[in-house]
């Protein structure tokens, strides 16, 4: 396959953009290395490279391509926007419909706020958390990610009850210092981190089904004593649903999971793939936020006309009967192919599936948190994601990323991308 263009645009992007890429995940280092393909255009489950090669999209964005490229519905969506309006800085009606198809389906949110990233969504419930608790403590887990804003770009401490550091040059140790960090799945060290810093906490912040160290499901018991914890000192819970809001089914993970998180944030598959966040939750939580109350958080392009009728859109298709179960049936096939070919070239991996999304691990060990999956194989992965890459199979350039079924992947994708897996494997 051949990638001389993507490899002379990315030589060029080098010179004007900062490594290349406008987030760090697409560069290659973590894969060994070399240029980001550099893509044209993508049609349901296929996008196209400036080579002209045709890959079948498992990266889907990182998550919020879950209708695939170019869905007639949502493109309709957004023309429509495009040239009757994008932003107007006033109230819409769009954003009213959302909020209330987005309460519909998450029950849980009794008010909502749209905003422009899953980051600022989460940013804002800390905010929000702290506002309306008085504390300024926050409880996370090590492996989730929520986003780029100084507060969760904290390392862990050298315990549960131990403070953490700055992870990224820039956060203010004043502010690390404010976030515990405890591992996932960790029932015991989450209680030592309660027992010590419980009457400080503002908000425990955590992805109900994490999507950031593959696809890890929590244990059966560790959320709800999560929540039973939070409740005993007074702390709020915080679901970062970034990912998993409407990836599994037609709502957020905390209902299929039987939890009444006090916050949720959400974004990636609710903007139909334009930019968007949101966040909603608990009535009285919620009218801490300006204008009704004291916590402050605004802006320009929130609940902007195309964002909102591209989700408004996008959830329509979801809403279609079959949707979910034909992504966890596609998702059942690979699984049970990889799992076989793995099995038959004598390659050692663990896969992690919910539904439509899973993760292969190059290790013996059954990954149930951020250390087990940091022990995996980050090199063999590298070798492997080329090698798939080469055969038009299109996955994220990391070990900790997940790959994501759409609604536009078909059984002939499954097959074509079981032959490559196939292929990969022999080579490893
Ligand atoms: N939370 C989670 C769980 C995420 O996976 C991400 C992005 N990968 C974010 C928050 C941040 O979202 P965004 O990139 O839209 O700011």
């Amino acid at each position: 396959m051949n990638h001389t263009k993507s490899e002379q645009l990315h030589a060029e992007a080098l010179e004007h953009i900062v490594g290349g890429v406008n987030s760090p995940s697409r560069s290659y280092k973590a894969v060994g290395g070399g240029a980001p393909v550099v893509m044209v255009r993508g049609k349901g489950a296929y996008f196209w490279d400036v080579d002209g090669n045709r890959y079948i999209d498992y990266l889907a964005a990182y998550g919020p391509i879950v209708t695939g490229h170019g869905h007639p519905h949502i493109a309709k969506a957004i023309a429509h926007a495009a040239e009757t309006g994008v932003l107007f800085g006033t109230p819409t009606e769009h954003e009213i419909k959302f909020a209330k198809m987005l309460k519909e389906a998450i029950p849980t949110l009794d008010k909502v706020r749209f905003n422009n990233s899953g980051t600022e969504a989460v940013m804002t419930c800390v905010r929000v958390a702290r506002a309306f608790t008085g504390r300024t403590k926050i409880i996370k887990f090590a492996g989730c990610y929520h986003g780029h804003f100084d507060q969760v770009l904290v390392a862990a401490g050298s315990g549960p009850a131990t403070l953490g550091s700055p992870d990224s040059a820039g956060v203010p140790h004043a502010v690390a210092t404010e976030v515990i960090t405890v591992p996932f799945n960790n029932q015991e060290q989450f209680t030592l981190a309660m027992e010590k810093w419980g009457n400080d906490v503002a908000g425990i912040l955590i992805e109900p089904i994490v999507g950031n160290f593959g696809i890890v499901e929590p244990h059966k018991g560790f959320l709800e004593h999560v929540h039973a914890l939070a409740k005993e000192y007074g702390a709020l819970t915080i679901h970062d649903e970034v990912i998993t809001a409407f990836r599994f089914h037609y709502g957020a993970a905390h209902t299929m999971l039987g939890l009444t998180p006090d916050l949720v944030a959400m974004g990636k598959v609710i903007g139909g793939g334009l930019p968007i966040g949101a966040y909603g939750g608990r009535k009285e939580v919620m009218e801490t936020v300006a204008p009704l109350g004291p916590a402050y958080q605004a802006g320009t392009m929130a609940g902007n006309p195309a964002s909102m009728q591209a989700g408004i859109a996008c959830l329509e298709v979801l809403q279609q009967p079959g949707i979910y179960e034909e992504m966890d049936r596609l998702g059942a096939l690979l699984e049970e192919g990889i799992l076989a070919a793995a099995k038959k070239h004598n390659v050692t991996i663990t896969l992690n599936r919910l539904k439509g999304a899973f993760a292969i691990y190059f290790t013996d060990v059954k990954v149930e948190n951020y250390e087990q999956a940091e022990n995996t194989d980050g090199e063999k992965f590298g070798r492997f994601f080329k090698l798939m890459l080469s055969q038009g199979i299109n996955l994220a350039p990391s070990k900790y990323e997940a790959w994501f079924l759409t609604t536009e992947h078909t059984e002939a994708d499954v097959e074509e991308t079981l032959k490559a897996v196939d292929y990969a494997f022999s080579q490893l």
